[in-house]
C-alpha cells in the first residue's frame, strides 16, 4: 500500500502534537491541582487552628464536651448562625471570621473532623463511625491539640478526603481543566492546519519532480520543474533538470548521429547501385576497371562500418585494449614506413626524432598503430606537396611519453578546431568527402588516446604563413607509463 510522503509528515506531525498536548495538559493540571491542594491545605490548617481554639473555649465555658456534636455539626454545615451556640460572644468572632475560614476551607473537600478528648475517647465524628471509642494512632490525619490554660482537654483530628463535586473547588478545578482542554484542541487544530499547509509546500516540489520524472520516462526530455527555493529539493530540481537537459542533448545527439550514419552509408551504397544498374544497362562496361571502383566503394563502405564499430564501442566503454610492453619509436618507425606510397608522390619530408629513453612502453600495439595511422594519413592528406611532417617522441617531466605530430599543411580554422574531435565533423565537408574520410578519424583517435589513459590537444596554424598557403597543424598525445 502506498501512502504519500505528505500523509506520513502528517502523521508523524500528529503523534508529535498529541504527545506534546498530553504532556502539557498533564503537566499543568498536576501542578493547578497541586498549588491548589497547598493553597486548600493552608487554609485547612488556619481554619483547623482556629477551630481547635474554638473548641477550647467551648470547654472552657462548658467544662466538659458535652453538646460539642452541635457545635461542631452547625461549623460543619455552616449554620452556626441559627444554632444555639452562637448566643455566645466567641460564637459572633466565629460568624466573621470563622464562616469565611470555614467555607474557605471546608467547601470544596470533603473533611473528616474527630475530637477526642483528653482520655482518648471519641466525643465527636463527623462521620459517626468511632463516638465513644479509643482512637486508634494509625487513624489518617492532622492533629491539633485543644487546650485551656495549658491544659490539653482533647485532640481535634483532621482529615480530608476527595474533592466534593459541585463545590467551588471543584468547579475551580473543573474550569481550569476545561480551559486546559479547550487551549489545547484549539492549539492541535490551529497545528493540524498549518502543518497541512506547511507539509503541502514542502512536498509540493517532490509531486512537481515525481511528474516531470514519469515524463521523462516516457520519453519527454524537455521537462523541468521550476526551482523556488533554497533548499535541499532546490539541489534535488536543479540536478533533475540537468539530468533532463542532458538527456535532451543525448536523444538530439543521437538522432543526428543516426542521420549522420545513415547519410555516410547512403553514399557509397548509392555509388555502388549507381555502377552496378549502369553496368545492368550497359551503359558502362563490365570491365577491370569498373570492378576496381565497384571495390573501392565497397572497401569504404567496409572501413566506415568498422569505425562506426570502433566508435561505438569505444563511447560505451566497451573496448578492451590489449596491452603488453612494445617499443613505441620501432612502432611509429613501422608505421612512417608503411605510409611511404602515400608520402613518396607527394615528395613529403618525415622527420622522426625518438628520445632513446623511451624504450618501452604498456601499449595496446594494435590500437596505437590505428592511432599513427589516423593522425599520418591526416597529416600527409592535408598537407601539400614538398612538405614537411615531423614526428616527435619524448619523455615529458611528469613521466608522460608525448608524441608531436606536426606539419606544414592548410591547418585548421579557429572555428572548426574546437569541433575537430567531434564524430562526423569535417571542417570542409566536399574536401573530406572527395579523400574519403567521414569525419570519424579523429575522434576514434580521442577515445583510443583516453582509453590509454592519455590526452590528445590540437594547435593551429603552428608554422608561419609560408607563401599564402601554409599554415600547420600540429597534434599532441600525452600517454601516461600504464602498469
Ligand atoms: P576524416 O576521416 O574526414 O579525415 P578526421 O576525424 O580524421 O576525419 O578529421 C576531421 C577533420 O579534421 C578533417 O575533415 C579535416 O578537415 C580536419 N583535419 C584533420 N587533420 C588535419 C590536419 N593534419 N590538417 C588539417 N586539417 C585536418
Amino acid at each position: 500500500m502506498r501512502i504519500s510522503l505528505f500523509f506520513k509528515l502528517m502523521g508523524a506531525f500528529l503523534v508529535l502534537i498529541l504527545i506534546s498536548a498530553l504532556v502539557i495538559s498533564f503537566t499543568t493540571l498536576s501542578s493547578t491541582r497541586h498549588a491548589f491542594n497547598q493553597f486548600s491545605s493552608n487554609n485547612r490548617n488556619q481554619w483547623s487552628i482556629r477551630l481547635s481554639e474554638d473548641l477550647a473555649f467551648f470547654y472552657s465555658v462548658s467544662d466538659s464536651w458535652e453538646g460539642v456534636d452541635e457545635f461542631l455539626t452547625s461549623v460543619i454545615y455552616n449554620d452556626a448562625r441559627q444554632s444555639g451556640l452562637m448566643g455566645r460572644g466567641r460564637i459572633d468572632r466565629a460568624d466573621k471570621d470563622h464562616t469565611f475560614q470555614i467555607s474557605g476551607s471546608m467547601d470544596g473537600y470533603n473533611l473528616r473532623l474527630v475530637l477526642v478528648d483528653n482520655t482518648g475517647i471519641v466525643v465527636f465524628d463527623s462521620l459517626n463511625k468511632i463516638i465513644g471509642q479509643t482512637i486508634s494512632s494509625d487513624e489518617p490525619g492532622t492533629t491539633y491539640p485543644v487546650s485551656v490554660s495549658n491544659d490539653q482537654v482533647g485532640t481535634l483530628l483532621v482529615s480530608s478526603g476527595e474533592i466534593i463535586s459541585g463545590s467551588p473547588a471543584a468547579n475551580f478545578l473543573e474550569s481550569v481543566r476545561r480551559s486546559i482542554l479547550f487551549s489545547v484542541v484549539a492549539g492541535v487544530l490551529i497545528a493540524i492546519v498549518m502543518g497541512a499547509l506547511l507539509f503541502n509546500q514542502f512536498t509540493s516540489p517532490l509531486r512537481q519532480l515525481q511528474k516531470a520524472a514519469i515524463a521523462v520516462g516516457k520519453g519527454d526530455f524537455r521537462q523541468r520543474v521550476k526551482i523556488q527555493s533554497r533548499d535541499e529539493f532546490a539541489e534535488v530540481g536543479l540536478s533533475f533538470n540537468q539530468m533532463a537537459e542532458n538527456l535532451e542533448n543525448a536523444e538530439v545527439a543521437r538522432q543526428h548521429y543516426m542521420a549522420d550514419v545513415a547519410h555516410e552509408l547512403r553514399t557509397p551504397l548509392t555509388a555502388i547501385q549507381g555502377t552496378v544498374e549502369a553496368m545492368q544497362d550497359q551503359i558502362l562496361p563490365l570491365d577491370e576497371e569498373q570492378l576496381a571502383i565497384l571495390h573501392t566503394q565497397t572497401t569504404l563502405l567496409n572501413r566506415l562500418v568498422d569505425d562506426l564499430r570502433l566508435l561505438t564501442l569505444a563511447e560505451t566503454g566497451q573496448l578492451k585494449l590489449m596491452r603488453s610492453m612494445v617499443n613505441p619509436g620501432v612502432i611509429v618507425k613501422q608505421t612512417v614506413d608503411s605510409l611511404k606510397p602515400m608520402t613518396t608522390p607527394k615528395n613529403i619530408s618525415v622527420l622522426v626524432q625518438i628520445d632513446p629513453e623511451i624504450q618501452e612502453w604498456q601499449l595496446d600495439s594494435h590500437r596505437f598503430i590505428q592511432i599513427l595511422n589516423n593522425l599520418l594519413g591526416n597529416a600527409i592528406r592535408y598537407t601539400p606537396e614538398n612538405g614537411t611532417i615531423s614526428i616527435l617522441l619524448n619523455r615529458v617531466d611528469s613521466g608522460d611519453m608525448e608524441i608531436k605530430i606536426k606539419d606544414t599543411g592548410i591547418g585548421i580554422t579557429q572555428d572548426d578546431l574546437p569541433h575537430i574531435f567531434d564524430r562526423f565533423y569535417r571542417a570542409d565537408k566536399s574536401r573530406a568527402r572527395i579523400s574519403g574520410g567521414a569525419g570519424l578519424g579523429l575522434s576514434i583517435v580521442k577515445h583510443l588516446v583516453e582509453a590509454h589513459g592519455g590526452k590528445i590537444t590540437v594547435n593551429s596554424p603552428v608554422s608561419e604563413y609560408i607563401e599564402g598557403q601554409s599554415m600547420g597543424t600540429e597534434f599532441v598525445l600525452r600517454l601516461p607509463a600504464g602498469q
